[in-house]
């Protein structure tokens, strides 16, 4: 008995013998049209790829910083790569490099192991995922209700079928606050985004919750309408505001009080606003790793939590963060608009593997449209009545057409595919 087990066993340890240690020998970034890249490459032959939000188009310096640290280590122990530079990143935008490369580090190990990222990330609990419209829409004729109702009509009528679309509204929307003076008691703002904050008039608020009456007109309960709201809100409107729009079951309203790129997460405010409405209260897209959800999980601050893989710290770190949400009963439905088409990848894996309080996550989609010229590995059309596939080949199961990516490439990143 113990001769025939050795003997179906050595075929086995053969391989793991045979199988030298795998290192990381270099760590690139290249902006691709306006959309930071890396690739981890390793002495194997095997390369890991990882996409940050397109417009950060100042990140191939942060993401070198780190190049030092991970070289000669293995990338498919994960865990231990990221131990040497989690610490090193910190709330949006500097986060960003480090989730990158984490991103791309499971790419490699789903590689290795010849399995898609979703087996690592514990198995896929569905065999399709859906998606929230945040991002994929007309441009707006004016700022007045019905030109609401017409935006979402055509985003209803839109051929993915979403089921669930995110539309700006108030301090999130610069368009709709600037479009007549006097709708809050404070200058409008430029410069940085979503810098508007003030008490709002009676005429502003009234204004918003017009455009949110008119946008559920078209909508009715076919499709699920979520708010981005903010930040900016003062406690007493949030709740006005929230309590006015009780009737109409929004999916939720996000990011009121802060949000976006505020680097801090304010559990305290928005468990206050979470106890005085019925309305699901959303936050979350610009923190930085677990730790920075613990108020918000534990005292139940939210009912909804919206990190970006791109910015939390990676896939790994929105795992351990969505379940340590389930057990405190809230939901999650990540942020992605501008997560690109590696990022789509990365969420499609994560999402499979999420567990059930996932609602949606946001769509990321190719920006410019050749995007999609460049890369190998997405469903076509990629997406059926709001939802996506999960697709089956090893890592991400996304790959560059190379010569046709090269030809994109600026001068500076002329050596990055070589
Ligand atoms: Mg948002």
């Amino acid at each position: 008995m113990l001769g025939s087990l050795s003997a179906a066993a050595l075929p086995a340890q053969q391989r793991r013998a045979s199988r030298p240690k795998i290192k990381i020998t270099d760590v690139r970034c290249a902006i691709i049209g306006q959309s930071p890249v890396v690739r981890i490459v390793t002495d194997q032959g095997i390369s890991g790829y990882g996409q940050a939000e397109t417009r950060k188009v100042y990140l191939r310096p942060m993401v070198l910083f780190y190049k030092d640290l991970i070289l000669g280590e293995d990338p498919t122990d994960v865990e231990r790569v990221m131990m040497k530079i989690r610490r090193l990143g910190a709330f949006k935008p500097w986060g960003a490099a480090v989730s990158a490369i984490e991103i791309a580090l499971w790419d490699i190990a789903g590689q290795v192991a010849g399995v898609p990222v979703y087996k690592l990330m514990g198995g896929k609990i569905r065999d399709r995922v859906r998606i929230y419209n945040g991002g994929l829409r007309p441009a707006f004729k004016g700022q007045e209700p019905q030109h609401y109702a017409e935006v979402v009509q055509q985003m209803k009528e839109a051929p993915e079928g979403f089921t669930l679309i995110k539309m700006a509204v108030a301090f999130h929307n610069p368009a709709q606050m600037n479009a007549m003076p006097g709708q809050w008691y404070d200058e409008p703002r430029t410069g940085t985004p979503h810098s508007n904050k003030g008490m709002l008039t009676e005429k502003g608020l009234k204004r918003i919750i017009a455009s949110v009456e008119a946008m559920k007109k078209v909508l009715g309960d076919e499709v699920g309408l979520a708010l981005d709201a903010g930040p900016g809100w003062m406690m007493k409107d949030a709740v006005n505001f929230c309590k006015a729009v009780e009737p109409m079951h929004l999916a939720w309203v996000e990011d009121m009080l802060t949000g976006d790129y505020s680097p801090y997460p304010n559990a305290d405010l928005y468990r206050d606003l979470k106890m005085q409405t019925t309305v699901p209260i959303h936050t979350g897209e610009q923190i930085y790793n677990r730790q920075n959800f613990k108020d918000l999980i534990e005292k139940q601050a939210v009912d909804v939590l919206g990190p970006d893989p791109e910015d939390v710290g990676g896939i790994g770190e929105m795992k351990w963060i969505t379940e340590y949400a389930d057990l405190h009963g809230i939901l999650m439905a990540p942020h992605g608009i501008f997560d690109g088409l590696i990022g789509l990848a990365a969420h499609v894996h994560l999402a499979a593997a999420l567990p059930q309080n996932f609602i949606a996550f946001e769509y990321p989609y190719g920006q410019p449209d050749w995007w999609y010229d460049i890369v190998d590995g997405l469903p076509n059309p990629i997406v059926k009545k709001g939802f996506i596939d999960v697709w089956d080949s090893p890592g991400l199961g996304v790959t560059f057409r190379v010569n046709a990516a090269k030809a994109r490439l600026s001068p500076e990143d002329r050596g990055f595919f070589d």
